[in-house]
C-alpha cells in the first residue's frame, strides 16, 4: 500500500484527526475511534510496513517498548486490572488497517466478557506432527531452535 494512501499513515501525518496519547520520533499512540474497553489504544510505527511479515526488527522493538508504556499507564493510572495485546497480521486475523498496528486493550473488573482465542481440538499425535514442521525449519540458515 502507498503511505500517500494508508489512513494510519494519514494519521501519522495529522491529516486526519486523532486522540494522540504518545509521540516519539519514531512511534505514535493514539485512542481507537471503535475501542473495546476505556483506553483502548493504538501503537503505531511512524515508518510504513504492513504487518508482522514486513516490519523491520529494530522499529518493532521500539514499538513494543511503546506498548509496555502504555500498558503500564493503563494500570496505574485507569486501574485496569489486566491488559490484552493484540495484533492482528492478515484479513484471516482480523486486521482491516493494513499498516502494522499493536491494539493495547486495558481489562477492568467489570468488562465481564475475557477475551477468548479459538481453540481447536488436537491430540498429542497432532502436536507432534507440528513440531516437526518446525523443527524442519532448523535447515534454515537463519532460524534456530535449541531442543
Ligand atoms: P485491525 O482490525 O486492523 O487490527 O484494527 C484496526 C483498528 O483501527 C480498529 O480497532 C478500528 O476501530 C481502528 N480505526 C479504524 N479507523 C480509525 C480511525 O480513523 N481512527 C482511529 N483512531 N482508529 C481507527
Ligand atoms: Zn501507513
Amino acid at each position: 500500500m502507498n503511505p500517500q494512501e494508508c489512513l494510519f499513515c494519514k494519521i501519522i501525518r495529522n491529516e486526519i484527526p486523532s486522540k494522540k496519547v504518545y509521540e516519539d520520533s519514531d512511534v505514535v499512540a493514539f485512542l481507537d475511534i471503535n475501542p473495546a474497553s476505556r483506553g483502548h489504544t493504538l501503537v503505531v510505527p511512524k515508518k510504513h510496513s504492513q504487518d508482522i511479515f514486513e516490519i523491520d526488527d529494530i522499529t518493532l522493538g521500539k514499538t513494543i517498548s511503546v506498548v509496555k508504556k502504555i500498558a503500564k499507564t493503563l494500570k496505574e493510572k485507569f486501574g485496569a486490572e489486566g491488559v490484552n495485546i493484540i495484533q492482528n497480521n492478515g484479513h484471516a486475523a482480523g486486521q482491516i488497517v493494513a499498516h502494522f498496528h499493536v491494539h493495547v486493550i486495558p481489562r477492568y473488573k467489570e468488562d465481564g466478557i475475557i477475551f477468548h482465542f479459538p481453540r481447536i481440538q488436537s491430540s498429542s499425535q497432532q502436536l507432534d506432527e507440528i513440531q516437526k514442521l518446525f523443527k524442519e525449519e532448523k535447515k534454515h540458515d537463519d532460524f534456530e531452535f535449541r531442543f
